[in-house]
Order: C-alpha cells, then sequence, then structure tokens
C-alpha cells in the first residue's frame, strides 16, 4: 500500500459522488447553525428535544466541573467512577422501570461490550439487514456465527432461529432505524425470541426520550418489559449530551461490569456530563411539551411536504428520509437546499444500501412550524426547478 494506491482510491470515491466532506460548525448545535461562516436552518442533528444547548444543562455541566473537575481520570472499575456516574445509573434504571443501568463512554463502545460479553465462538447473532454499524462491527467482533435478516423480515429470523437450536442466540435490532426512521416490530421479535430461548438486544438511540408519552422509548411505546430484552440506548441524541447506557437484569448488568471490554478498558466519560445527564433527564419529564411540539412538526411536515418526484419513506419518528436513489441526485439536491440556507444530509452507500441514496431529514422540538414550512417549500421549488 502505497499513498498513490491511496490517493487513487479517493480519487474514485469522489467520481462517484461518495466522498465525504466535513464542515466546520461555528455555533451550539441547534436549529439554526453557523456552518464554515454562514448561518443555516439546519435538519442534520439527532438532537430531537432541542436540549444540546439548553440553559439547564450548561447550568449543571458548569456546576459539574466545579465538584468533579473535567478529566474522569480513570477507568469505571479503578477510580473512575464518580458520585454523579453512579447516581445517573440509579436515575436511569429508574426512569425506564428497569432494575439495573450500566454507563458506556459512546453507544458504538457499548454494543461492542455488550456483544461481545454476551457472544462468543459458537453463539449465533440474528441481526436486521438495516442495523446500525455498530451492532455490525460487534457481531463480527464477538466471533459469534453472524447472520443477517431482510429488514423486519420475521418469518426469515423464526427460520434461523429455528435452525440455531441448541446454542446461544442473541438477536440484535435497531429499535428505530437510524436511517430509516421505522420502529422494530418489538413485540413480535420478544415472541420470537421467548419461543427459541434467545436474548432480545435493542439499540433505542433514535427511541429514548422521544417515543412514549413520557420518553421512555420503545419499550414505553410498545408497553413492553421483559427480562429477555437488554435494553440499551444513547445519550448524545435526545439527551443531547454524550455516552450511553445498557439497562436490565441485575445479573446481566454485573456480567458486563466483569466482563465488557470496551467498559473495563476505557477511560469513564467526564463526570460533568452526567450532571448535565442528569439535568437532561429531568428535562425530559419537566419539559414534556418538547415531545408533543416534536409530533405536530412530524405530522405537519408529513402532510406539508408534497414532492411527486422524490417518496418519504413511512416513518412516525423524527427521523424522515427522501428517497432519491442515486448518488449524484441526492448531493445536488442537498447542495440546492444549502444554496438557499438550509441543511439537509445526502446519505449515500455504505450506510444507506447502493440506489437509495436520500436526504435524511431530521426534525426537532427546537424548530419551528415557520422552519419547516420553509423547508417543504425549497424541496417543492427545487424539485421544479432540478
Ligand atoms: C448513534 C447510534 C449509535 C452510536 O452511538 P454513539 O453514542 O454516537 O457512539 C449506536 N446505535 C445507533 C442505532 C445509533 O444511531
Amino acid at each position: 500500500m502505497t499513498f498513490a494506491e491511496l490517493h487513487a482510491e479517493l480519487q474514485k470515491l469522489k467520481a462517484q459522488g461518495l466522498l465525504r466532506e466535513r464542515r466546520i460548525l461555528e455555533s451550539a448545535q441547534g436549529a439554526h447553525v453557523r456552518v464554515d461562516g454562514r448561518d443555516y436552518l439546519a435538519f442534520c442533528s439527532n438532537d430531537y428535544l432541542g436540549l444540546a444547548s439548553h440553559p439547564a444543562l450548561i447550568d449543571a455541566t458548569c456546576r459539574g466541573a466545579a465538584q468533579y473537575g473535567v478529566g474522569a481520570g480513570a477507568s469505571h472499575l479503578i477510580v473512575g467512577h464518580s458520585e454523579a456516574h453512579h447516581k445517573l445509573e440509579g436515575a436511569l434504571a429508574q426512569f425506564l422501570g428497569l432494575p439495573k443501568a450500566l454507563l458506556f463512554s459512546t453507544g458504538y463502545m457499548a454494543n461492542l461490550g455488550i456483544v461481545s460479553a454476551l457472544a462468543a465462538r459458537n453463539d449465533v447473532v440474528l441481526a436486521d439487514k438495516l442495523n446500525h454499524a455498530s451492532l455490525n462491527d460487534a457481531a463480527l467482533l464477538c466471533r459469534a456465527q453472524f447472520l443477517r435478516y431482510t429488514h423486519l423480515d420475521l418469518k426469515q429470523l423464526e427460520r434461523a432461529l429455528a435452525a440455531a437450536r441448541g446454542r446461544r442466540k442473541l438477536v440484535v435490532t435497531d429499535a428505530v432505524f437510524s436511517m430509516d426512521g421505522d420502529i422494530a416490530p418489538v413485540p413480535e421479535l420478544l415472541a420470537l425470541c421467548e419461543r427459541y430461548d434467545a436474548w432480545l438486544i435493542l439499540d433505542d438511540a433514535h427511541g429514548f426520550g422521544v417515543l412514549g408519552e413520557a420518553g421512555r422509548g420503545v419499550l414505553e411505546h410498545f408497553g413492553l418489559s421483559d427480562p429477555r430484552i437488554i435494553y440499551m440506548a444513547t445519550l448524545g441524541k435526545a439527551a443531547g449530551v454524550f455516552g450511553a447506557f445498557v439497562a436490565g437484569a441485575e445479573p446481566l448488568i454485573e456480567a458486563l461490569i466483569q466482563r465488557a471490554r470496551t467498559y473495563i478498558y476505557t477511560t469513564a466519560f467526564p463526570p460533568l456530563l452526567a450532571t448535565a445527564l442528569l439535568a437532561s433527564l429531568h428535562l425530559f419529564s419537566e419539559e414534556g411539551w418538547r415531545r408533543g411540539r416534536l409530533r405536530e412538526l412530524i405530522a405537519y411536515f408529513k402532510t406539508h411536504l408534497g414532492t411527486a418526484r422524490w417518496r418519504l419513506l413511512p416513518s412516525d419518528t423524527p427521523i424522515q428520509p427522501l428517497v432519491v436513489g442515486d448518488n449524484e441526485t441526492a448531493v445536488r439536491l442537498a447542495e440546492a437546499l444549502r444554496a438557499r440556507g438550509i441543511l439537509v444530509p445526502a446519505i449515500r452507500p455504505p450506510t444507506v444500501p447502493k440506489g437509495q441514496a436520500r436526504l435524511r431529514i431530521s426534525l426537532s422540538a427546537a424548530h419551528s412550524k415557520e422552519d419547516v414550512r420553509r423547508l417543504c417549500e425549497a424541496l417543492k421549488d427545487i424539485e421544479r426547478t432540478l
């Protein structure tokens, strides 16, 4: 491998419209941002409740810094597990009505840690084909047999479960699919897991704080609770801060503390983030209107968009994908919006399947109806001219 080869590969990506470039964010995250020296209306972030720059969180962060300093200084098992981390774990478990919760530094690390702590060479991991990359990487890392079923195909999953009798089985799925916005049929998945004695790992990165009356995520959405469910969610999306956690039965959490390598061999995230997250969890109930606002905006967007050429995928969550097809059109559409002062990311393979490039429009309680109306008008206008 030489630099000339790397250069040629990069040129090829560029020619295919697949080269990713970073923009520089110069403001706080929110509905209106400053990027590369220009102001935009943005539909890009996962800050679904608009908490990422909430004054109460900023205040809690400063208090956390004053009390604990800035860095955790060590891993959780050495001396990095602060009182704030511990309180947050208790608060998360209580909020969800589950026995115990365990913090991880990121969702990516949580998924690697959970799956590889629970499955090994002779086990089977069964996964939806549209799962997040971190769940796929987790399955590869643990060296179990890795079977991916067609998106939401319960029949195919059942056949695979039936064929895997006698081995430890993990069914893993996004609860809300990150690029499609649809919700996994958790009750049906759970019934299959019961029938074939499998565990069900739910990655609720996009449901926690968003779904359910109280924001308890996919479990509240379906009114479910079951010791077979290993519930995981991230804290950098609706919760507005950073990090992730797993919640479930006590022996499960204890096993993860002993065995999850991404928990053991890494520095605890800064305690000031735990104090911020305690404030965020408080706002889930204190400012419950944010979920109501978000639901109104989702309904408003779906009824007002009405483009003929591109279709929205069926989604009732803040993730509203407008499927365009080829990479170039997706990029041109995103560029045309950008020229109108609106930022929406074009999502291309390998993040989504080939031929399904899309705009991933994400709505937030930080948006106003006027913001969403502006987006709809701009898309209709571009449709006429592109
Ligand atoms: C964002 C995301 C993750 C990763 O979480 P981070 O905390 O950002 O590492 C995992 N799973 C899903 C479904 C996600 O959307």
